[in-house]
């Protein structure tokens, strides 16, 4: 890849996550680009028919996708590549009755989500986004979905002065959680209750009279959209790089043709930041589902199917912390991950990732067949490690798994940051995963 379709690479991630606000929208703009990339929708509800060579995507619930193309050679033989990645990221969600008055303000109850750093919300031009269940009789079960996106600064967290809080710069900023998360919306106003203002901010935006509206899930997200960084540009911010940046690596990579392999395939999951238990996340039956299905549509028998998922590999991919200078002494000193210095290999001896010996010399070899440099991170003894849909998943399927990711600071803000080249690497080395496999190897 040159340096100029690396910049692209990197610029479509940045494009990908402002037109992505919440994890519906991030779907719903991976099925878009699939549908132009040639990729058919299936539904999980109908009988499955599946040609070699032909491109195909599933979604379950609007938050989690599964796409895949069909390859030429026997699946039995060479087996599924699947690169898997989360899109969801931490932060709020709003409440169901969240309008209310505080004081002179209409505020927003939010419960949190995941493991966001709280502080890094406040004083923020946040707003709202997500997917609106309303009553439209022309939908099945006359319960239509719409997906909403208020494309301007919304709601606010806003910080209390330092005069008032003095110690803030040396304790950090601490929200109350039940009583200090509220975000503000408006004034109150005699006229429009925070109830009727809420929801008629809302129903507008679904295009529905407020009396439609059933239930929604909103995000709180940022509006600043994603930059470069750096006299040239070396860096990039945005919110939701964990884990959108790897979602779009694994859409990205997929072929548009068919490959001489297996079955390439991207499996983007909701809910990993809450534990992945739930209908559409990875610790469900959404993707086992999916493969089944692909063995039973290509005439693969029991036993040519547990044969097909032995010899599959999945690459679960999920961000990276970098080393950050101004703190050494939370890292390792032999692994002291760089941005802008490739994918990484995440090992974790009690298996919080799942890359065993096999999977990271497995991984290390497709990134110097793709010319790309690659790193590996470990999380210090005295820190507890993060985890992510890697062992999970290999758990549950007996599949051969490394975690990898690129590497990125702060991760967990609402604007996180990291490097400018790695997107472009990490894409490349996943076409050479996609691509690779009839050798089983
Ligand atoms: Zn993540």
């Amino acid at each position: 890849m040159s340096e100029q379709d690396r910049r692209q690479a990197t610029q479509d991630l940045l494009a990908y996550i402002d037109a992505s606000p919440s994890p519906w929208h991030a779907v719903a703009n991976a099925a878009a680009d699939l549908e132009a990339r040639g990729y058919r929708r299936l539904a999980e509800d109908e009988p499955w028919r599946l040609e070699a060579g032909g491109g195909y995507y599933v979604i379950r619930d609007d938050s989690s996708l599964i796409a895949f193309r069909i390859g030429d050679s026997p699946l039995s033989r060479s087996g599924f590549r699947i690169v898997g990645a989360h899109t969801d990221s931490p932060g709020f969600r709003v409440k169901p009755n969240p309008a209310h008055a505080k004081g002179p303000l209409t505020a927003l109850g939010v419960e949190i989500y995941g493991g966001p750093i709280l502080a890094s919300f406040a004083d923020r031009d946040l707003t709202l986004a997500g997917r609106v269940m309303v009553r439209d009789d022309s939908a099945p079960g006359s319960l239509g979905t719409r997906l909403v996106h208020f494309d301007r600064p919304l709601v606010r967290l806003p910080n209390l002065a330092i005069h008032m809080n003095r110690e803030v710069n040396k304790e950090g900023l601490k929200f109350d959680y039940q009583d200090q998360l509220p975000l503000f919306l408006a004034a109150v106003s005699e006229e429009l209750p925070p109830e009727e203002r809420f929801r008629g901010l809302l129903a507008e935006a679904a295009g529905v009279a407020a009396d439609d509206l059933c239930s929604w899930g909103l995000a709180v997200a940022d509006t600043q959209p994603g930059a470069f960084w750096g006299p040239e540009g070396e860096f990039i911010a945005d919110s939701q790089l964990d884990n959108l940046a790897s979602c779009h690596a694994a859409l990205a990579a997929l072929p548009d043709d068919g490959p001489e392999a297996g079955v390439a395939m991207a499996a983007l999951f909701d809910h990993e930041e809450v534990g992945s238990e739930s209908y559409k996340g990875a610790a469900g039956n959404f993707l086992e589902s999916v493969l089944e299905r692909i063995g039973a549509a290509l005439g693969l028998d029991a036993e040519a199917y547990r044969a097909a998922l032995a010899g599959s590999w999945l690459v679960s991919a999920d961000m990276a912390h970098a080393y950050h200078p101004s703190w050494p002494r939370h890292h390792d000193d032999q692994h002291q991950v760089r941005v802008n210095e490739g994918p990484v290999i995440k090992v974790n001896a009690a298996q919080r990732y799942a890359s065993d010996e096999l999977g990271q010399a497995y991984f290390a070899r497709l990134c110097e067949q793709a010319g790309v440099p690659h790193q590996s991170y470990i999380h210090r003894n005295d820190l507890p490690c993060g985890s992510t849909i890697g062992p999970m998943m290999a758990a549950r399927l007996g599949l051969r798994t490394v975690d990898v990711g690129n590497p990125m600071w702060a991760m967990h803000s609402v604007r996180e940051s990291a490097g400018g080249e790695d997107q472009g690497a990490l894409i490349e080395v996943l076409k050479g995963f996609y691509a690779e496999g009839s050798s089983g190897s």
